[in-house]
């Protein structure tokens, strides 16, 4: 793997390779200037241990072969990181770090759901590895890359989340096209650029790439795969459908289909994790990373959002919800009348007042799915909360089916 070949760990043992470097660390002491590493304690080869804060005198600041120095991270370390309760073995996990400013944690999105962490006050713990052996094993055992699949369930624990998830739907759409000026930008996010533009898909009367050209520059070459997006219609067959629901990545080119939750997100055999198999766990982070930054960056000029707008049906779909609703109420009157007339047949196994309770709860629940299923075919292909939906961002058919059908709803 391509990470940490040249980090030490602290305490530092002072060699001659890094004696001139460690001087420094010590010179600076436990307040180095903004940008520069520091250091803590001296530890001499009998064991004394020196605090640099109250060390005044720089002749108490001489460097020995063999003294140990106990300096502050550096960009490039390694530590462990955990977040309670640790439940699986990816809750710690091993993390290459940057030093920024401001004392909080950050990390990527994409190993937020091994830990079960969210942004609303969670604390998580930092450990330094303290000894090679612990090095060698959180460098072999525990980075995160090599997390990315459980042996437990046999399937990646990290995807493509949120924003990114729901940009890669957008950008995967047959009819997104790319400009010349918001490709280039979007080259100079991939690390691999070297200069060359892939031609765009069309010449006149302006060039334009597609956005299934943005993967072609991230999926790793040797990669084959077919996968259906969520959406995709049984009835729709043949090598390309209607819907461009038809996934088809052939030598790491992405030839058809629309990119969603199925193929970027955590199942058994999704794309992260035919790359973690075939080229391995840092081709895998890297894809990742690329992802994000090469998908949310096209999000971020295409721009997104949700409103009122996008949960508001056409005028006749509205007149079938109320419909439907208001029969779903009439229904539900009966079923009252008769239950305190004590007319209602008992159902086999059941009192009279649970069956009332099961056959309101029958009638109620089919309204809301009959209903729900008329908001959903009516929301046109430019829907935003569709657009979420269908990539697996964010909600689902209840929540279509409620926001535009049921909850708050007024029919008499
Ligand atoms: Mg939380």
């Amino acid at each position: 793997m391509d990470y940490c070949s040249k980090s030490y760990i602290p305490p530092e043992t002072v060699t001659p390779y890094n004696i001139e470097r460690l001087k420094e660390l010590v010179e600076y002491g436990p307040h180095p200037p903004p940008g520069k590493t520091g250091a803590k304690y001296i530890i001499r080869d009998d064991g004394q241990r020196l605090d640099l804060r109250y060390l005044k005198k720089s002749s108490d600041h001489h460097l020995e072969l063999g003294y140990k120095v106990e300096r502050h991270l550096n960009d490039g370390d390694f530590v462990l990181f955990n977040r309670q309760p640790s439940l699986h073995k990816m809750s710690i996990m091993g993390h290459r770090i940057k030093i920024m400013p401001y004392s909080t944690f950050r990390l990527n999105l994409s190993v937020t759901s091994p830990y079960n962490a969210d942004f609303d006050g969670d604390e998580m713990n930092m450990h330094v590895p303290q000894s090679f052996e612990t090095r060698a094993e959180v460098l072999e055992l525990m980075m995160v890359p090599k997390c990315i699949v459980s042996p437990q369930a046999n399937r990646p624990v990290m995807g493509i989340v949120q924003d990114s998830l729901l940009g890669c739907r957008k950008i995967t759409k047959r009819d997104t096209f790319i400009s010349k000026d918001v490709f280039m930008n979007i080259l100079m996010w991939w690390e691999d650029f070297d200069g060359e533009v892939p031609a765009p898909t069309i010449l006149k009367p302006e060039p334009l790439w597609t956005g299934k050209q943005v993967f072609n520059l991230i999926i790793p070459k040797q990669i084959n795969l077919i996968r259906y997006s969520s959406w995709h219609n049984e009835a729709e067959r043949g090598p390309i459908t209607p819907g461009d629901t038809m996934v088809r990545i052939e030598k790491g080119e992405l030839l058809t289909g629309t990119l969603c939750k199925k193929t970027l997100g955590t199942g058994t055999g999704s794309l992260i994790h035919v790359v973690w198999e075939e080229v391995g766990p840092d081709a895998a982070r890297k894809f990742l990373g690329h992802t994000q930054w090469l998908v949310n960056y096209w999000l971020l000029q295409n721009a997104f959002s949700i409103g009122i707008g996008d949960t508001i049906a056409d005028a006749s779909t509205m007149e079938t919800i109320n419909q439907t609703i208001s029969q779903a109420k009439d229904k539900v009157k009966q079923l009252i009348r008769e239950a305190q007339e004590k007319k209602l047949e008992a159902e086999p196994g059941r009192t009279m007042m649970d069956s009332f309770e099961n056959r309101v709860n029958q009638t109620l629940n089919k309204a809301r799915d009959d209903a729900g299923n008329s908001a959903q075919k009516s929301l046109s292909e430019s829907n935003n909360l569709k657009a979420m939906v269908t990539a697996g961002s964010k909600g689902s058919f209840i929540n279509i089916s409620q926001m535009t059908a049921c909850v708050g709803q007024h029919t008499i």
